[in-house]
């Protein structure tokens, strides 16, 4: 194979002489069927590709080193572990050492963050085509003069995933490290091949530095009207719906899971999205099923022996997932900024079907819901067990800050109520009964409630305020069938309502606790009556 742009990498102490920056996505695919062990192309032209045992993220084995210059910056804790810089130079040399051994490498410089005035210039190296090809769909892709100028990258990212982590390194839990470094700005992987470490290490070190600039990172996907240009904001834990309401062929995608929100407007940090797949039809999300075309990733799916995708297959995990830039969905704004959002909408999959399809939220309890970042999951379905675990995650993004919770919350604060945005709660979970009784509201009645409130249709909304939960149930919503919008009133058995909207109380104030102190007496007041 002809080796084209080779690069030099021995700054970084990298000697492998046969080495390929940017390559372009058809060369990315035949170094992928060549060189890795089970690539494969579907026949919709996506690159598919297996991350092997890791098929998710691994938020228990990231670090980070603790320094002098940003000691006082992090929060320390489950989140943000610390560890020492020696330990950082241990596991980057092993890094290295291994990629070393490799006949060749792969390089792919880019952006992160559509707004040049804040953008990043981010340098990946790996191994294996696979990863390039997918931080290729999921930055900024340089233009060919944007390249040629490109320098000295702001931010590194060496991953040696195929290579485990010394167990016997002190501080080390597993084979598994994601080393962040913020005062070298470098993040190291061992001992896992899921490509979104990568992908969140990048929004973890926005995470970092927009703060300090004063601006507001977030994780929410982000929308605009295609005729003022304002947007509008969906926060949401992972699986509640922000990739997959974002593509809505009526407004214009600025982005599904990453955003920075300036004096300015928004702006997206990702050139790509990255959907989840599981279940994937023509028919339900027909944006991001022709999304998946040559150019494409698409990890860890099931092929038929046409090599059709079976979608439906999770054999390997639920978690599949495909990754796509960004202009690959059509409405997509190019590039990817817009003014301030009109409206910021919290979404959670709440699995025990006790909160309303959508609720009004006061500035308040915002600010209380935003602390809390309530979703559920459906908890270990082949055991049997019904019962959903809740899940609170500060910021709707709780692995990926690096601050404590409440400097983004500040910000975000000040900057609704500086731009008037009306804040939405909308439960993309279960309806007229919990995980196993009732059902997922469909995708169409959720979609006709986000185009009710990009419409203006909810201006002055038909509200009741909610006895435990305290915010104003909306009770009517064009084209959704009212009878599903008061959610005690959906359930057939109400004490059991009242016996689950009382435990799942007690539940957010139990997760209050910690953010209690540091709380405003009108934020502490939109808490739950358990
Ligand atoms: P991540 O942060 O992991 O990327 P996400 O918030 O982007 O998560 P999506 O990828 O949009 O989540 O996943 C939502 C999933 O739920 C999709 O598979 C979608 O088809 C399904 N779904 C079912 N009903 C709804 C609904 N009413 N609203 C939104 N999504 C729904
Ligand atoms: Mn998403």
């Amino acid at each position: 194979m002809k080796t084209s742009t080779a690069f030099d990498l021995t700054g970084h102490g990298l000697t492998v002489a046969e080495v390929h920056r940017n390559l372009p996505p058809s060369s990315l695919y035949e170094h992928a069927i060549r060189f890795e062990k089970d690539a494969s192309i579907a026949d919709n032209g996506a690159l598919v590709a297996y991350s092997g045992v890791k098929t998710g993220r691994s938020p228990k084995d990231k670090r980070v080193v603790e320094r002098p210059e940003s000691k006082n910056d992090i929060w320390w804790g489950s989140v943000n572990i610390p560890f020492d810089e020696r330990t950082f130079q241990i596991n980057r040399q092993r890094a290295l050492d291994y990629l070393n051994t490799r006949p060749r490498l792969y390089c792919f410089v880019g952006f992160a963050g559509w707004d040049p005035k804040y953008r990043i210039k981010v340098r990946v190296i790996c191994s294996r085509p696979y990863h390039a090809l997918f931080m290729h769909t999921m930055l900024i892709r340089p233009t060919k003069d944007e390249l040629s100028k490109f320098g000295t990258p702001d931010f590194v990212i060496i991953n040696a995933g195929a290579f485990p982590a010394n167990r016997l390194t002190s501080g080390m839990g597993s084979t598994t490290s994601i080393d962040l470094s913020l005062e070298d700005k470098q993040l190291i992987i061992l001992g896992t091949e899921y490509a979104g470490e990568m992908k969140k290490g990048v929004f973890t070190v926005a995470n970092y530095f927009a703060p300090k600039r004063g601006l507001l990172s977030m994780h929410c996907s982000a929308t605009a009207d295609k005729k003022t240009g304002a947007s509008s904001l969906l926060f949401g834990l992972s699986g509640t719906g922000k990739t997959t309401l974002s593509a809505d062929p009526k407004r214009h995608l600025i982005g599904d899971d990453e955003h920075i929100w300036t004096d300015d407007g928004i702006f997206n940090i990702e050139g790509g999205c990255y959907a989840k797949a599981i279940n994937l039809t023509s028919e339900s999300e027909p944006d991001i099923f022709q999304a998946l075309r040559f150019g494409a990733v698409l990890e860890n799916v099931v092929l038929d022996v046409d090599r059709m995708v079976d979608y439906t297959n999770v054999s390997i995990t639920q978690n599949t997932r495909g990754a796509y830039p960004i202009e690959f969905i059509q409405n997509a704004k190019i590039p990817c900024i817009a003014g301030h959002p009109t409206d910021v909408i919290f979404l959670t999959c709440d699995a025990f079907g006790v909160l309303p399809p959508v609720a009004a939220l006061s500035p308040a309890h915002a600010m209380y819901h935003f602390m809390s970042g309530y979703t559920a999951k459906v908890a270990g379905t082949e055991m049997g067990v019904t019962e959903p675990q809740a899940t609170f995650s500060p910021c709707f993004g709780g692995p990926f800050l690096v601050w404590h919770p409440s400097k983004y919350a500040a910000l975000l604060a000040e900057k609704m109520r500086k731009h008037k945005a009306r804040v939405w709660l909308v439960n993309t979970g279960w309806g007229g009964g919990g995980y196993g009784v009732g059902k997922r509201i469909s995708l169409k009645n959720t979609r006709a409630i986000i185009d009710a409130i990009h419409s203006g249709a909810l201006k002055t909304p038909k509200t009741e305020r909610d006895p435990i939960f305290g915010f104003d149930v909306v009770t009517e919503v064009p084209g959704v069938p009212s009878e599903i919008l008061r959610p005690r009133d959906s359930w057939t058995d109400k004490s059991a309502y009242d016996a689950t909207a009382k435990k799942l109380a007690a539940l957010f104030n139990k997760n209050f606790e910690t953010y209690a102190a540091g709380a405003s007496d009108e934020v502490k007041a939109a808490a739950p009556k358990a």
